[in-house]
């Protein structure tokens, strides 16, 4: 399960919508000119490519709009990173993050949206088209969709970076397997850390959650998993001051949240579950962004640029659920299509027509 959606094989750089959803890989290299006008212009450009992404994408594809998504180079947003989601609707048995994600880019390349699987690099959103980079290619849109949601924090030490993929990691779907009949520990409090705890206890022998607080924030029936599970312990107001360890995370020293006393406990890997940031940087010169930098909307999803779209976990800190976000880049999907129609470059009407 760890490696068997690692991405999207056979999707290369730009790749236009076949009707039974499967990709149409281009050979030449990446160039707004081997790429092609159709391939790098379009009334909707949408950033991001997960579930607000792509269902913008779908909507705006159904709606004629021949979208092209700007995915990123790891495409399908924070659910490639996750194991069972068994709340969203549709799924009574639950389903795997990237396996739901790969059904959301079927689903949008069969209306004929176009991929490029690159990271944007900047835009000038100064007047229309508006222009985005995204790997060495210039893309032009009458309106952007920003759905580029947010990615996991790490706590900042330095040991944490020097044995990241050493035994550190922010993703148990990823690197749960390695851990085979070990002891880790995930540090967190909320609805990641319990679920990743639950998920790593398929492979490891003990997992320890680690939280600086006597309470956790996650959901009451997560909590309730977690701390059920016989190999689930938790060390309470305990933080980490240092991930321990020359080539492999060999254990943690821990702080205690209320005396400040340190001590060390052996472990063979740390997995950091606390939160997230949300992905902004290249829209900050152009876009509104509250004191988190999340962006700010108005009027349900329009930025400050008008024309310029928002949704998904880039805004939205609140609910950050999968299916919220799928539901707000339907709602972006339609006023852009509205707002296109209202400066004559939609063809008017289509917004009954979802
Ligand atoms: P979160 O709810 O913001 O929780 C982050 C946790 O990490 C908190 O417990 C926080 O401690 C702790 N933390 C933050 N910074 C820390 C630091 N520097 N050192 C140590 N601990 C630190 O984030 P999340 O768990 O990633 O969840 C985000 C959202 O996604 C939530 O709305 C959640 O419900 C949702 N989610 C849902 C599912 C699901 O339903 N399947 C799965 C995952 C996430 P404090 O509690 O002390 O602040």
């Amino acid at each position: 399960m760890e490696t068997k959606f690692p991405g999207f094989s056979g999707i290369q750089m730009i790749d236009d919508g076949a009707a039974d959803g499967a990709a149409i890989p281009l050979t030449a290299a990446p160039s707004a000119a081997a790429a092609g006008s159709q391939a790098t212009e379009s009334k909707v450009v949408i950033v991001g490519s997960g579930p607000a992404g792509l269902t913008a994408a779908i909507y705006a594809a159904r709606a004629n709009l021949e979208p092209i998504v700007i995915a990123g180079y790891v495409p399908g947003g924070q659910l490639m990173i996750t194991s069972e989601v068994e709340n969203y609707p549709g799924f009574p048995d639950g389903i795997q993050g990237p396996e739901l994600m790969e059904l959301f880019r079927k689903q949008a390349a069969r209306f004929g949206t176009r991929f490029a699987d690159v990271d944007l690099d900047r835009v000038d959103f100064s007047e229309r088209p508006f222009r985005l980079w995204a790997g060495g290619v210039e893309y032009r849109a009458q309106s952007v969709i920003v759905a580029t949601g947010a990615s996991a924090l790490w706590l900042g030490l330095d040991s944490e970076t020097r044995l990241r993929g050493r035994g550190v990691s922010a993703c148990a779907t990823c690197d749960g397997f390695f851990f085979r009949g070990k002891h880790v520990a995930v540090v967190g409090g909320g609805d990641t850390a319990l679920e990743e705890a639950t998920f790593l206890t398929r492979f490891a022998s003990q997992v320890t959650l680690v939280h600086r607080r006597e309470q956790f924030r996650g959901s009451k029936i997560m909590q309730e998993r977690a701390l059920a599970h016989p190999k689930i312990d938790v060390r309470w107001n305990s933080e980490i001051a240092e991930v321990l360890g020359e080539d492999v995370v060999t254990g943690l020293r821990l702080r205690d949240a209320r005396s400040g006393d340190l001590h060390d406990e052996p472990f063979d890997g740390l997995f950091v579950a606390i939160g997230y940031r949300p992905n902004t940087d290249v829209f900050r010169d152009w876009l509104e962004v509250d004191e988190k930098g999340y962006l700010v909307v108005h009027d349900e999803t329009s930025s400050k640029v008008e024309g310029v779209f928002v949704a998904g976990d880039v805004h939205d800190h609140r609910y950050r659920q999968a299916v919220t976000a799928a539901g707000d880049g339907c709602r972006a999907a339609i006023d852009a299509e509205r707002w296109l129609e209202s400066i004559g470059l939609a063809e008017a009407a289509t917004a009954t027509a979802w």
